[in-house]
């Protein structure tokens, strides 16, 4: 299984191909803590905290 991508801006995990659905780059994080699910990121309070503004999953942390 090929290793999981993150955004370092974003910190989406990048479901597929190479680029962030979010902000269209290759940035990826060497690190990431943590999975936030959201399924909904208009009715999420945890979606609005983290800065989710898709559906996804998404890292708690990245370095
Ligand atoms: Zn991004």
């Amino acid at each position: 299984m090929a290793k999981e991508k993150v955004c370092a801006k974003c910190k989406i995990y990048i479901p597929e191909g190479d680029v962030c659905p979010i902000c269209k780059k290759t940035n990826y994080a060497t690190v990431a803590y943590g999975k936030l699910i959201v399924i909904d990121p208009e009715k999420s309070f945890l979606a609005k905290k983290a800065g989710a503004p898709i559906k996804g999953v998404y890292a708690l942390k990245v370095r």
